[in-house]
């Protein structure tokens, strides 16, 4: 049986690919590390060393915090951590993750809000006799009997929305966890610290909440266990991606990019992008000019009373016909069509106002009201014939 995690689950619908990568093939290559995630790791590492000392009835000053965070980055530093953000350097990073531990400590200093009974607490959660899930809670509190508070640190850049910590599925599925574990609850608060931004935020949950997630985690699940195609879903999230450099989005950039400019411009992939782009630039030119001259030879033919024009090599036809299409949306007599479709139940019918499957359904049964509220124009067309 599959025990997944919720960064196994969300991996699939940020990016089917990435996930093949990570969890199905595993290829074996140098795996980058966003410099965010490693300087995030170092200090969440500082932070569960704190906890540990306190348990142990030992509160560190600050000083030696930062010196282990310190230890921390020098150890771990390695070839593969890499920085994306221009303009940014390692010293950025480490300095960042020395003012989240400060936030930190300042925030909650003397670290005696609760009792911790859990640092890293792993918890598996049974959505049912098939499925399970595991995770790790950063820090487990209890803060008087039967009352549970789940701690998570991030150093998110951003200060996310309180609407986006209430749908927050992280914390939500270690809740589920938690009350299949302990007999005794009678409340769970879900704690988020914002270290960069030295803020605690907080969401809890229904009983009802918890299980129309745990039904939807499964619904995921099943999606992800039937899927055949595991597309590339590029995002601004592909900048730290680990998988870049034998991702189909990124592998011709990747491997071009090591060649002098003259191997570059001679590279077949290059050579043929840059034609078909050169190409497509002409034709935009030209459909511009086409369109331009379109409209000359039928101000041109309207005035002189002319449906044909003689030229050298062919001749051109003028015609008009009447264009028949559906209001703008949001208008009034869209909402109206709208309303009459169901009124008729074809609105299944017509794919929720698609033009070509409305025209087809009042082709197939006509129907004076909603062609009234139709638009009707009338273009002309311009075509070569022979001479
Ligand atoms: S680089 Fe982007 S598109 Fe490619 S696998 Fe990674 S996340 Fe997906």
């Amino acid at each position: 049986m599959t025990v997944y995690s919720h960064s196994r689950i969300e991996s699939f619908f940020q990016c089917p690919l990435k996930f093949k990568f990570n969890y199905i093939e595993k290829p074996k290559i140098p795996l980058k590390e966003g410099i965010e995630a490693f300087m995030g790791s170092r200090v969440h590492e500082t932070i569960e060393y704190l906890y540990k000392l306190v348990q142990n009835t030992k509160v560190p000053s600050e000083k030696e915090l930062i010196e282990y965070y310190d230890k921390l980055w020098k150890e771990n530093w390695n070839e593969n951590v890499v920085v994306t953000r221009a303009g940014l350097e390692p010293k950025n990073y480490f300095d960042l993750g020395i003012k989240c531990i400060k936030n930190y400590y300042e925030k909650n200093h003397p670290f005696n809000q609760g009792l911790t009974i859990g640092i890293e607490k792993r918890i598996l959660i049974n959505l049912n006799d098939k499925y399970k899930l595991q995770g790790f809670i950063d820090r487990l509190v209890e803060k008087e009997s039967g009352h549970y508070e789940i701690h998570d640190y991030k150093t998110y850049s951003n200060l996310p929305e309180q609407s986006k910590l209430d749908q927050d599925n992280q914390l939500a599925l270690y809740a589920i966890g938690l009350e299949q574990e302990f007999n005794d609850i009678k409340s769970i608060d879900l704690v988020w610290h914002l270290v960069v931004f030295g803020k605690e935020l907080r969401s809890s949950r229904t009983k009802e909440e918890l299980n129309e997630l745990k039904e939807k985690t499964i619904e995921r699940i099943k999606e992800i266990e039937s899927a055949k195609d595991f597309p590339a879903k590029p995002s601004a999230l592909c900048n730290w991606c680990a998988f870049q450099c034998i991702c189909p989005e990124f592998k011709h950039e990747i491997e071009t990019e090591k060649l002098s400019s003259n191997k570059y411009l001679e590279e077949e992939g290059v050579v043929l992008a840059n034609k078909f782009i050169e190409l497509k630039n002409k034709e935009t030119e030209i459909k511009k000019e086409l369109n331009e001259l379109r409209e000359a030879v039928i101000i041109y033919a309207k005035a002189k009373g002319y449906s044909i024009i003689q030229g050298s090599d062919g001749k051109l036809i003028i015609r008009e016909s009447k264009t028949v299409r559906l209001p703008k949306k949001n208008s009034k007599e869209y909402k109206k069509i709208e309303e009459l479709l169901h009124k008729i139940n074809a609105w299944n019918e017509t794919s929720c106002l698609d033009q070509t499957k409305v025209k087809a359904f009042l082709a197939k049964k006509p129907n004076k009201q909603i062609e009234a509220l139709l638009e009707k124009k009338f273009i002309s067309v311009v075509k070569v014939g022979k001479k």
